[in-house]
Parts: structure tokens; sequence; C-alpha cells
């Protein structure tokens, strides 16, 4: 007799989480098998990415992931329905951001962050309507920056949220000026709502430091065993300080044999908060 498996909004970061561009190795059946729980009828897959649009779409095409039926892009700032390819900005977001960035928001931004020395302003494709964004001289004196950039934009009553992080491989600091509300948790959380699904029916997978928004939360979140040791220990801490241990999840392998990288990790991390799909799973398997 068919089993049938809970409705799952499957939310998963992009970069060393679901796709395995880290140093660990990748087990051979994982991403397939990922493939094959992402089209599950019951399973909207939802991706959520510091990458834009055209970097979403590059990273299907070459690691052969399945089309999702959202992304959220952009560190948040974005949210897309994608329906036969198509991708269409959710305007409920789009409303919804403006209440902290009304027209004109980042010009203002841009003149008052052009007085200070270090930022640089990014190429303009990679500036949208709800984010502003900068390169910053690595090494970086991240703190001081952040405090005057914070401190402009409360004097001007805008409600924006500055986010840094460190392009690796590029060499250089970035600097991302969002609306307050725009970032992975809250975008997760409205489209949750939107969507109608209850909080026993999502689940979150991550791997690294902007991950923190949503698995720091009481979403019930994965860390795929390749995630850095201090994000993990993290992670533990603020869920035992805030009684959320029950919505953590530190893969770490073992389930159908595999080691818990990447897509393997998410796979275990479903299985432990939704059972069902353990048997789901183990069906293809066999
Ligand atoms: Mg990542």
């Amino acid at each position: 007799m068919e089993q049938t498996e809970p409705r799952l909004l499957l939310c998963t970061d992009l970069d060393r989480t679901l796709i395995p561009n880290g140093t660990a190795p990748e087990d051979p059946w994982a991403r397939k098998m990922f493939s094959r729980l992402s089209c599950h009828p019951q399973v909207t897959l939802v991706y959520v990415t510091g990458r834009d649009r055209h970097l979403v779409l590059d990273a299907i095409a070459h690691y052969d992931l399945p089309q999702p039926g959202y992304a959220v892009t952009d560190v948040g700032s974005t949210i897309y329905q994608i329906t036969n390819g198509d991708w269409s900005r959710l305007e409920a977001w789009n409303l919804h951001l403006q209440k902290d960035w009304p027209n004109g928001a980042s010009e203002r931004i841009r003149v008052l962050v052009s007085g200070i020395s270090g930022p640089t302003l990014q190429e303009e494709g990679k500036q949208n309507t709800f984010k502003v964004s900068y390169y910053l001289p690595l090494p970086l004196n991240a703190n001081e920056i952040m405090d005057r950039v914070g401190q402009m934009l409360q004097r001007e009553g805008i409600a924006a949220n500055p986010i840094w992080s460190i392009d690796e491989i590029e060499g250089v600091g970035l600097l991302d000026i969002l609306p307050a509300r725009a970032d992975k948790r809250q975008a997760v959380r409205f489209l949750q709502q939107q969507l109608g699904y209850g909080d026993e029916e999502i689940v979150f997978a991550g791997d690294s430091g902007n991950d923190l928004q949503v698995i720091n939360s009481d979403i019930s979140s994965i860390l795929v065993a390749n995630a850095a040791a201090e994000i993990k220990q993290a992670a533990l801490e603020w869920a035992q300080q805030n009684h959320q241990t029950q919505a953590l999840y530190i893969a770490r392998g073992g389930l159908l044999a595999m080691n818990g990288n990447y897509s393997a990790g998410i796979l275990e991390g479903i299985c432990h908060f939704q059972p069902a799909y353990k048997s789901y799973l183990m069906r293809g398997a066999a």
C-alpha cells in the first residue's frame, strides 16, 4: 500500500549545501536521490541563496540541480515563483519590502555611502531594487565600516540591514545594504505564510554564516556535515541557550551509508524531521 508522506516546504541554501563546491567529498548517489525527492508531489523545493537569478540558473545547469518551485535570491531581497521554467518576482514580497524602502531609498544610500572611504559600488548588474552592493578592500576593518554605515542609515531614518561577507574566491569583501525586513529568515517565513505551510511542514538546510539567520530560529533546520566546526558549535550553543535543540539537526552521515555532506546531509535531516520520507527514499534506493 502506498504510504502518504506529509507536505514539505524544503528550503535549501545552494553553495556548499546543495552544490558540492567545497573541499569535502560528495557522496556519488546523494544528488540523484535529492532530485528524486524534490519531484515528490508533496515536496515544494525552495532555493535560498546569495546568488542572483542568473547565477542560480548557471548552477542548475552546471550541477544538474532540480528546478525549484521558488527561489529566495540576492541574500533575501528577491523572491521568485518558478512555473514551467518561467521566473516571476513575488509581488507580495516587493510590497512588503517597500514599507522599509520607499522610492528613492537606494539613491539616498548611494549618496550617503559615497562619503565613506572604503566601499566601492559594485557593477549595475549586481544592484537591484532592494539591494545596494559594494566591494570592500581586504584586509577588512568590517566593524568600523559597518558602524559608520549603520549610524548614517539610522540618522536618515532608513530601516536598512547592512550585511558584510568575504568572497574568498575573488579575494574581496562584500557589503550588501538591504531593507531591514529582507533577510533569509524573514523571506523564508514570508513564503511559508503566503503558501500556507505549518511550522511542522517546513525544513531549511544550510552550511555557513549567513544561514545562521535561519538556523538560529525556531524553523526546523539542518546543518550539512561539511559545515565548519565553528558554525556547528555556534548553532548548537544558540539552540541550547534558546531551548530550540529540537529544531536543529547536524548531519553526521550514516543515512543509506552516505557521508552526510551536501545533499546527503539535507536528506539525512529531512529523514530526521519527517521520518516518513526515509521509507520513501529507501524504496527508491532498493
Ligand atoms: Mg552556503
